[in-house]
């Protein structure tokens, strides 16, 4: 008897952003291979006889690390366990997933996919803010400021001012981040959400321009970067005619000195 490997999206940390989905098939997993970003309180959920392997990239040599991910999978399954192999936020997103379905396609692996929020769907919920609008935003634009070797860079689309991008694993280097993005067109003066540890206990949320996001200091990973106008601060500019107009000459509503600098 051949097992399935179900894939699992985690979520961006807390257990409660699981879906019960998840949690059923996770309860059930015999074998939960998972990856670095997943956490404690999401690994609790497994039942205490799973065996429990983390497979993280930063637990292996880099280039060897996705076969050896292929090769358990397919491993244990052949073993006629249920394995879950459990990644951060949302599997098909930045997360190598089509490289583990063609491998257990080509062995002949039953899989089922579970899906989970992703860091961006976490980091919009922990800024406040919405990601389109029908105003201002009307493209999501996923981005990775990693990349295979090989590949060229990312190339972003037309109509930037009306385009939300997400930047997934925006550093450690800010300032190339930010150039690149400037290059390909985005104004200096985009507001961007950076936001560390969205949804978790130690969550961040930081607004700035783009032109001054290679200054910023201590930003803690897993990070993801949000550029666009939905990114602008909104509280103090409540009751502002177009709150999300690029810009602006200066605030058209008092603001007090203390909230201006914060
Ligand atoms: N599949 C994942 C992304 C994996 S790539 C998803 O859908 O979210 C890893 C990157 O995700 C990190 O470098 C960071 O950019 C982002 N990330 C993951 N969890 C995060 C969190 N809780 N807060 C902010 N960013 C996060």
């Amino acid at each position: 008897m051949v097992g399935k490997v179900v894939m699992i999206g985690a979520g961006p940390g807390p257990a409660d952003l699981l879906t019960v989905r998840a949690v059923e098939k996770l309860r059930a997993a015999e074998v939960v291979l998972h990856d670095d970003l997943v956490t404690a309180e999401v690994l609790a959920l497994c039942a205490p006889s799973a065996q429990i392997v983390n497979v993280g990239k930063r637990c292996g040599k880099r280039g060897a690390a996705q076969e050896r991910i292929n090769a358990l999978m397919i491993h244990f399954a052949r073993k006629g366990l249920a394995v879950a192999r459990l990644k951060s936020g949302d599997p098909a997103v930045f997360g190598r997933l089509g490289e583990e379905l063609q491998a257990l396609r080509e062995a002949e692996i039953l899989f089922e996919i579970v899906p989970g929020i992703t860091a961006v769907a976490a980091a919009a919920a922990a800024a406040e803010m919405t990601l389109t609008d029908r105003r201002i935003a009307s493209a999501l634009v996923a981005l990775t400021a990693h990349n295979a070797g090989d590949q060229p860079k990312p190339r972003a689309i037309p109509e930037f001012d009306r385009t939300t991008f997400a930047i997934y694993m925006p550093g450690p280097d800010y300032s190339r981040t930010a150039r690149a993005l400037m290059e390909q067109g985005i104004d200096s003066a985009t507001p961007c959400a950076l936001v560390s540890n969205a949804c978790r206990s130690n969550q961040q949320v930081r607004h700035l321009l783009l032109r001054d996001l290679g200054s910023a200091q201590g930003i803690v990973a897993p990070a993801v970067l949000i550029v666009g106008r939905v990114a602008k601060r909104l509280e103090v500019l409540s009751g502002a005619r177009d709150p999300y107009r690029l810009n602006e000459s200066g605030p058209r509503v008092q603001i007090p000195t203390d909230v201006a600098s914060a």
